[in-house]
């Protein structure tokens, strides 16, 4: 069933079923536009917006994220989250410790501090530990491990 259908799309409708293909396999595909995190800034190419990213096959993300194939790794099945959309605001936001935190859906930090009640004790306590964590970088200097 499935193979008489793709030889029917390929015959009768070659350009789409051509577009179809090179966006599932080519490895190079071209970028889709740019990331651009509403808080801190952050601007990244992305390479897919979704919650499968290509090319790899047993993967599904938690949410509808901003993806960027890893650059610095020559495997083609290894990806990046830029960032995604916050759930309530809307607004982009990376996935940085001090523009968004993921609780069953994500959002971004004013959100987090606007309904800080509804959210559980352990959010509270990752923020707190978030924001000691900026601290002590900033005495540390501007030397990163990433
Ligand atoms: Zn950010
Ligand atoms: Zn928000």
């Amino acid at each position: 069933m499935l193979l008489s259908q793709t030889s029917f799309a390929e015959r009768w409708c070659p350009i789409g079923f051509n577009l179809l293909r090179n966006m599932e396999s080519s490895t190079d595909a071209p970028m889709k536009g740019v990331f651009e995190c509403k808080l801190c800034r952050l601007t990244a190419p992305y390479s897919y917006y979704g919650q499968k990213p290509p090319n790899t096959h047993s993967v599904v993300l938690l949410e509808e994220c901003y993806i960027i194939k890893d650059p610095f790794t020559p495997t083609k099945d290894k990806f990046l989250i830029l960032g995604s959309q916050c759930s309530l605001c809307k607004i982009l936001v990376c996935i940085g410790p001090e523009c968004s935190l993921f609780y069953s859906k994500r959002f971004c930090l004013p959100c987090v501090n606007e309904n800080i009640e509804a959210f559980p004790w352990e959010i509270h306590q990752d923020l707190d530990r978030r924001k000691a964590h900026a601290k002590s970088q900033h005495r540390k200097g501007t030397e990163s491990k990433m």
